[in-house]
């Protein structure tokens, strides 16, 4: 619900997770930057991803391929050509709207059933490019967009999602000439690549390459946050295979990535597949992982079989042969020889991984007694993606307690993110880091210079236990096992 929605926005700027992009200039549309907390949550989650795919997988291998590539990459991907989204505006309201999203919008205010046929007579016109058709229906059947009366809507049009720049400082009376793209998805730069690391690696199919990395899309409408950005990052990986056996992998991949998701300590119900009835022009079949967001039940990553398109299509562009010779012999005993490998892919973006955790981690506890009114708010965080994992307190900040907190700082500080503080009460300071999702606060008193034991108190259960200081870095360690 949008409340939850407003609130976790809230709470990230308030707790240095996520600050919206040059803040001091009002903002810049669907821009944001990352504090803090928010760099480490998204890093270990980066980190988790990387390890997943390329350290528990034999053969997959990562690459990092530059965000400039040049221009012929995306007339060969089919970027240039189709990757675009119908828009409109209203003269009136001067708002612009993304047609498709206008459908699902207009579908949740009517019954199902005429929703159901203007949304078939909707995509029809859309799949014919009949957009003066399309405007037509928009203006006869009155859809609403928050305005009143007679709406007055320009034409729609095509509207190209790539961000351009221009590349080197050589003049040229063609504006096109230099115009380079930024990359609007990670994979292409695997594409490209894909004999480099086959040869260099001597990979053998099956095998996979993942990327991570920034993606940037001029989105028409960018609304919810760090769902929909304009700069954004991916995590995707290509995994090539023979060709007839895409099917067989595009389902070991689609369990692989929900196994994944799981692993995230997510419940199942949580999330759903959404399998692509109408599909892109390079898939072979398709389908999104839903997770349910404040906003209700959305992508957060995409399992793709892309057939041989992408490296077929580079081939061509490039007249560089893309093939790769499969030594190993099919049931007649005869090598399977020269073929380009076709591609299953799995897609996800990071920033949407980090709105789905904190959604999903995000608590309010009421903890009010007879005599006081009292919320607890606490991000339930996985620890091992937790910004810090340890925040230690020394009681007082006299009679030695700061020197013997320093002393257990030094001891975990090698093994993981700590974070040491000595003003406020202890009640306070517990609050702060329930805030951030620190899973273990560790208070050193008086009885510690005695016993050398400290008070440890666990984030969720709020249940403290007295433990010999030399044990805090053990408990931390097993915590952060996935
Ligand atoms: P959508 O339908 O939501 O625009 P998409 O189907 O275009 O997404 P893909 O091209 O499949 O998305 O990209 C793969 C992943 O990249 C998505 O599942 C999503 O997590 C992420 N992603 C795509 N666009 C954005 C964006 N504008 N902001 C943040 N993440 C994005």
């Amino acid at each position: 619900n949008e409340n939850k929605l407003q609130d976790i926005i809230g709470h990230c700027k308030e707790y240095g997770f996520v600050f919206p992009s040059s803040e001091i200039y009002e903002g810049l549309g669907a821009v944001y930057d990352y504090g803090q907390n928010g760099v480490e949550l998204k890093r270990n989650i980066r980190d988790y991803w990387w390890r997943s795919m390329t350290q528990m997988h034999d053969n997959i291998v990562g690459i990092d391929a530059a965000i400039f590539m040049h221009p012929t990459v995306w007339k060969a991907s089919g970027h240039v050509d189709n990757f675009s989204d119908p828009m409109i505006d209203n003269k009136d309201s001067k708002k612009r709207y993304r047609v498709d999203h206008l459908i699902e919008g207009f579908a949740e205010t009517l019954d199902a059933e005429k929703a159901k046929d203007l949304l078939a007579r909707m995509d029809a016109l859309l799949a014919a490019d009949d957009f003066a058709g399309l405007k037509q229906l928009i203006e006869t059947e009155k859809i609403k967009c928050g305005i009143s009366g007679t709406a007055n809507w320009t034409d729609v049009r095509q509207f190209n999602l790539m961000f351009a720049t221009e590349f080197g400082a050589v003049a040229s009376d063609d504006p096109d000439e230099n115009k380079v793209y930024l990359r609007p998805e990670t994979a292409q730069g695997i594409f490209v690549n894909f004999l480099n690391v086959q040869k260099s690696g001597r990979m053998k199919i099956p095998f996979g390459i993942a990327q991570t990395g920034k993606a940037f899309r001029n989105e028409i409408v960018a609304r919810g946050f760090i769902f929909r950005m304009r700069e954004f990052e991916q995590m995707e990986m290509q995994f090539f295979v023979r060709p007839g056996t895409q099917k067989q992998w595009y389902e070991y991949w689609k369990e692989q990535r929900m196994k994944w998701h799981l692993s995230l300590g997510i419940s199942p119900d949580r999330y759903r597949f959404h399998d692509h009835v109408k599909l892109a022009h390079y898939a072979d079949a398709a389908c999104d992982i839903e997770y349910d967001f404040p906003m209700g039940f959305k992508e957060v990553e995409g399992v793709h079989s892309r057939t041989d398109f992408d490296l077929k299509s580079h081939q061509e562009y490039s007249r560089k042969k893309m093939q790769y010779f499969d030594a190993d012999l099919d049931e007649n005993g005869k090598a399977y020889g020269n073929y380009i490998p076709y591609v299953v892919e799995t897609s996800i973006g990071l920033d949407r991984t980090v709105m789905m955790l904190l959604s999903e981690a995000y608590t309010i506890e009421d903890l009010s007694t007879e005599e006081k009114k009292d919320d607890r708010v606490v991000l339930k965080l996985p620890a091992f993606l937790a910004p810090v994992k340890l925040a230690v307190f020394p009681l007082t900040k006299k009679d030695g307690l700061p020197e013997l907190a320093d002393e257990l700082m030094k001891e975990c500080r090698p093994l993981f993110r700590c974070f040491y503080e000595e003003k406020d009460a202890i009640g306070k300071r517990y609050r702060r880091q329930d805030a951030i999702g620190t899973p273990f606060c560790v208070t050193v008193d008086h009885q510690s210079k005695e016993d050398g034991t400290v008070t440890i108190r666990h984030r969720d259960s709020m249940q403290q236990e007295r433990v010999p200081m030399s044990e805090v870095k053990h408990i931390v360690m097993k915590s952060l096992q996935v």
